[in-house]
């Protein structure tokens, strides 16, 4: 039986290559009551990408008016793109009785906390600078956006102060369990328990 209340907010940020896209996809398959919060972007989808599954993807002019029309709880740019999360992607999940996914950038991250205090910030690092160099050249990354990823990457990692948790990806299985276990505990704080179903459990 659960007991806690529904509606937590998970955020996971990493340097990109860290493994974090396949991190979340392995924590949304084995937590049905876990849902990703789809953003918004302007970066033009890659091959396999699905407008309304990985991302919403948009023009700028359509961001600018979201952003002057305060559509998003956050917003940031990143390599030149836009990216953003909407009040009614948080909003829709939380109604509907979900835990929240976001995978989100360290500034995305901070805004978060600072809206939502008992959101849980997990930062995901790779083994090394040097793995991590590796892991982008086998992505077949072009040089530039190695370079780029990687100075970028050194900046990031100096955020993981601020996040609540911090897991190494050097094992995909092995870093996916303890994100299981962060969720799993999370959960079981007291401060996220619904009194009413304790009370109705024993009610005298
Ligand atoms: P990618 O283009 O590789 O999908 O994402 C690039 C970066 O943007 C990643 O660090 C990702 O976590 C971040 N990102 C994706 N969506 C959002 C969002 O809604 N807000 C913020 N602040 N960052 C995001």
């Amino acid at each position: 039986m659960d007991l806690y209340k529904k509606g937590i907010i998970f955020v996971i940020s990493a340097p990109s290559g860290t493994g974090k896209t396949t991190l979340c996809e392995k924590l949304l398959k084995l937590l049905p009551d876990l849902k990703l919060s789809i953003s918004h972007t302007t970066r033009k989808p890659r091959n396999g990408e699905r407008n309304g599954i990985n991302y919403y993807f948009i023009d700028k002019e359509t961001f600018k008016k979201m952003i002057d029309t305060d559509e998003f709880v956050e917003w940031a740019e990143v390599y030149g793109n836009f990216y953003g999360t909407s009040k009614k992607a948080i909003n829709s999940l939380i109604s509907n009785g979900y835990d929240i996914l976001l995978d989100i950038d360290t500034k995305g991250a901070k805004n978060i906390k600072k809206l939502y205090p008992d959101s849980v910030l997990i930062f995901i690092l790779p083994p090394s600078l040097d793995e991590l160099e590796r892991r982008l050249i086998n992505r077949n990354e072009d040089n530039n956006v190695i370079k780029l990823r990687l100075s970028k990457a050194s900046q990031e990692i100096s955020q993981y102060k601020f996040y609540d948790y911090v897991v190494i990806n050097d094992n995909i299985e092995q870093a996916s369990s303890n994100l299981l276990c962060i969720i799993h505990a999370e959960r079981l704080k007291t401060k996220r328990i619904d009194n009413s179903k304790i009370d109705e459990i024993f009610k005298k």
